[in-house]
């Protein structure tokens, strides 16, 4: 049987959430609606912000000056806490502007992957086992 218009508002209405976030990750997944300019731009993002953040933070490690190779450098919260906001922002990398990146840059700096792991480890013990990055 088809629904009525009510029962489809109704459902509508139980299920906001659901549906905003179902919509959401939809419109993020199928990126045809992006017109070949904004295809363009993203890429060209994602393929310099990395240089820029790495440059921004100085270009090489914090601890020890590695920056032989940029896929073993990492950022770092210089404070070991977990900055929901910045993390989220830095996994969109390619699809926002330079100036949010930025922001989200705040407080971190740049370390090679050892030197990451021993500091995440060291605040860990240092907090009482706090998961840190
Ligand atoms: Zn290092």
């Amino acid at each position: 049987m088809a629904h009525t218009a009510e029962q489809r508002r109704a459902y509508t209405a139980r299920n906001r959430k659901r549906i905003n976030a179902y919509a959401k990750k939809y419109y993020h997944d199928n990126q045809e609606h992006l017109s070949a300019a904004e295809r363009v731009r993203r890429k060209l993002r994602a393929w310099v912000q990395p240089m820029q953040i790495i440059e921004t933070l100085g270009g090489c490690c914090a601890n020890c000056g590695y920056k032989e190779h940029l896929d073993g450098l990492e950022i770092d919260h210089v404070v070991p806490i977990r900055v929901a906001s910045s993390d989220r922002i830095l996994t969109k990398i390619g699809s926002i502007g330079w100036n949010k990146i930025e922001e989200a840059l705040v407080g971190c700096q740049l370390l090679c992957g050892t030197c990451h792991r021993i500091k995440t480890r060291a605040d860990a013990r240092a907090t009482g086992g706090w998961k840190v990055a």
